[in-house]
């Protein structure tokens, strides 16, 4: 979760400093989590071919290359923006 303003609770920003602080730390390691379970589930497991370009991998994996990780993931962030858009 990303720390917001709170309306509700304008008095606590050390706390929510503090808060902050900690939750960056926490958050940026869950974030990765969640991405690589969220990345398990849309890519399944990890193979032997590029999802985005099939070139065949040196080592089990999922793309050949950041390009093309980064370019699949933008094709997905389309598609979501896609989904919400006519959804
Ligand atoms: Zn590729």
């Amino acid at each position: 979760m990303y720390v917001r303003d709170d309306p509700n609770n304008p008095g606590d920003v050390i706390d929510q400093a503090n808060e902050a602080a900690a939750l960056f730390l926490g958050d940026a390691l869950a974030g990765a989590k969640r991405k690589a379970e969220a990345e398990r589930l849309a890519l399944g497991e990890p193979g032997w071919h590029c999802l985005f370009c099939d070139a065949e991998l040196i080592e089990l994996g999922r793309f050949c290359g950041t390009d093309c990780s980064a370019d699949w993931q933008r094709e997905q962030d389309a598609k979501r923006r896609n989904i919400k858009v006519s959804g």
